[in-house]
Order: structure tokens, then C-alpha cells, then sequence
């Protein structure tokens, strides 16, 4: 099959508004044969804390990634020309019992790892990324993480709970499936329970940028630091929506102001470029609290292009 099989539908012939909402208005498939790219929807939420929601994260993100064009002007390549890319639909999920959860997305992910598809992941609350390292490390062994949020996810329980969207990375590092040496945190900021809390990160060998300390760093030193620490390791890039600042993205669960505006996060992600992406997800959008104009998702959907163009860009320039 040649690459003009996966193209978005044309917008001259059917308007952006009108058919069944995928990605970038991608063909919806299921057979991998050829594939590089998945967009994939996770719609689970059992896993917040506070404001619920983000079960309607990848409807809202497909929703709003309609106007998404294939040229990325920044790497001057035609994103779609250089990876073959498509929306799978929305994995298996069991709302309310997080562990049938994981087990579902495990196996439903496998055959995209077994294939070598790049599973973009449209979450979701950030519990379902324990889920999807789960199926990645599996292929490629201990993964670097890159974490932009502005949370650690690391503390131990929740209500008594191993399994929940504030805990994901110490389940991460606990099971093997990210090498804490080879990751970064990066983004937290906002008010804690005690001066020690970013110390529960450090402690299990993260590398943690705070918000004060990435805005002084700026997106190449940014870059450089996460180059150094990734070290040619398989990278698994999770974006939380809250490390964007609730002017930019109202729409999610636990907002913490003085973030980044979209303007910072699309640079500090462009900054990445040449990282050796196996994976990614955008979690956290839950489009009940998004502002007018669908900012929070039109921002997830947008992120998750760029994210798409980190992954393409490797293709053209490896
Ligand atoms: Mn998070
Ligand atoms: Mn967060």
C-alpha cells in the first residue's frame, strides 16, 4: 500500500466538521500491517483524585485535532509523508477497577509493541501510563522517561490505593519499567504537603526540574539536559496536561496555576527533537472544566501533533 492510503480525508471534499471524529481526521484502522503510528484513546478516569473527566479526553482531543494540517513548518517535513500514521480507536477499558484496566490495555497494546507502531495515547487520566510502559518495556527493556506535569506521581498510595494517576512512576520505577537514571521530571510546581515531597522523586533517582528552575533553563539547555540524561535509551514522553498553565488549559484535573503557556510547552517539545521516541501519551484532559473555544483539548490535540513530529522527524533525520 503507498503512503497516499494514509492521508487525512481531504477537506475540500468533506468539510472538517462533518464525518466520525479520528485524529488529525486520519483513516480509523485496526490492521498494522505497514503502520509506524497509532494514535490510540484510553478513555479511563478511575484514577483521579479530585475533578473526573478525562474519560471524555479523547473524544474532545479527536474533536479538536480536526483542523491539524500534515506540514510541521518548524522541521519542514509533511509529518504524514514521513511516518505512516493512523487512529486504532480507544483500547478495552473496565471504568472503576484500574488493575482489569491495566490488563486490558497491556494486551490490547500488545500487538502495536510486537509491530513496532509508535502508540500515541490519548488519555485518560496518568494511572493508564503505568499500563502502557508495562507493554513497552516489555519490547525494549527499562525505558527513559521524559514527564512533563506539574506533579511527581510518585507517592507511594492513595486512599490506601497502589494503582492511581498519583502514583504511576514510583509503580514505574518499583517494577523496572523506567530507569529513574535515564528520566526527567519536569514542570512541578504549586503548593506541597511538606518541604520533603519533591524528595520522594529524587530519592528514587529522578532527575526533577521544577517549573522556576525550567523557565531559567529555557528549551536547548532543556533539551541538553534531557539529551545527557537519555543517553540513546528508548524514550517514553508523557505530557500531563496541567504543566500548562489553566489559563492555556482550564480543562483537567488537578490545576496548578503559574505554568507554561502553550507557546512554551510547543518549544520546549520542538527543543526535543532527535530523541529516540518508542512511545507518548497526553493525559489529563477532562473537557467538562475546558474554557470556551475547547482550549484544554485543542491544546492536547496540538501537543500531541508535536509530539507526532518528534516522531516523524526521525524518520526523515534520524
Ligand atoms: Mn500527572
Ligand atoms: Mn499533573
Amino acid at each position: 500500500m503507498s503512503r497516499l492510503d494514509f492521508r487525512p480525508i481531504d477537506a475540500q471534499l468533506i468539510p472538517r466538521f462533518a464525518g466520525i471524529r479520528t485524529f488529525m481526521r486520519l483513516p480509523h484502522v485496526t490492521d498494522l500491517d505497514t503502520i509506524e503510528v497509532a494514535a490510540v484513546g484510553v478513555p479511563f478516569d478511575t484514577g483521579t483524585s479530585y475533578r473526573a473527566g478525562a474519560r471524555f479526553g479523547p473524544e474532545a482531543v479527536r474533536s479538536a485535532s480536526v483542523l491539524l494540517r500534515p506540514f510541521h513548518p518548524a522541521f519542514g517535513i509533511d509529518l504524514l509523508d514521513a511516518v505512516r500514521t493512523i487512529d486504532y480507536g480507544d483500547l478495552p477499558i473496565a471504568p472503576g477497577d484500574t488493575e482489569e484496566t491495566y490488563a486490558r490495555i497491556e494486551e490490547a497494546l500488545e500487538p502495536l509493541v510486537r509491530a513496532d507502531v509508535t502508540p500515541l495515547v490519548i488519555g485518560g487520566d496518568h494511572s493508564i501510563t503505568l499500563a502502557e510502559l508495562r507493554a513497552l518495556a516489555r519490547r525494549h527493556g527499562p525505558l527513559s522517561l521524559v514527564q512533563l506535569d506539574a506533579h511527581l506521581d510518585t507517592w507511594d498510595s492513595y486512599f490506601g490505593q497502589r494503582y492511581f494517576h498519583g502514583t504511576t512512576f514510583r509503580r514505574a520505577v518499583e517494577e523496572g519499567l523506567v530507569d529513574p537514571a535515564c528520566s526527567v521530571q519536569a514542570g512541578v510546581r504549586g503548593s506541597l504537603y511538606q518541604s520533603s515531597d519533591l524528595d520522594v522523586s529524587r530519592d528514587l533517582g529522578f532527575l526533577v526540574i521544577s517549573s522556576e528552575e525550567l523557565r531559567a533553563l529555557g528549551p536547548a539547555a532543556f533539551a541538553t539536559a534531557v539529551r545527557n540524561r537519555v543517553n540513546g535509551k528508548p524514550v517514553f514522553l508523557s505530557f500531563d496536561i496541567d504543566f500548562i498553565d489553566p489559563a492555556y488549559a482550564p480543562g483537567t484535573g488537578t490545576p496548578e496555576i503559574a505554568g507554561f503557556t502553550t507557546v512554551e510547552a510547543v518549544e520546549l517539545i520542538r527543543a526535543l527533537r532527535g530523541i529516540p521516541l518508542v512511545g507518548a501519551d497526553v493525559v489529563e484532559i477532562s473537557p467538562a472544566y475546558d474554557g470556551n473555544g475547547q482550549i484544554t483539548a485543542l491544546a492536547g490535540a496540538n501537543i500531541l501533533w508535536e509530539i507526532l513530529a518528534l516522531r516523524a522527524v526521525r524518520t526523515i533525520a534520524p
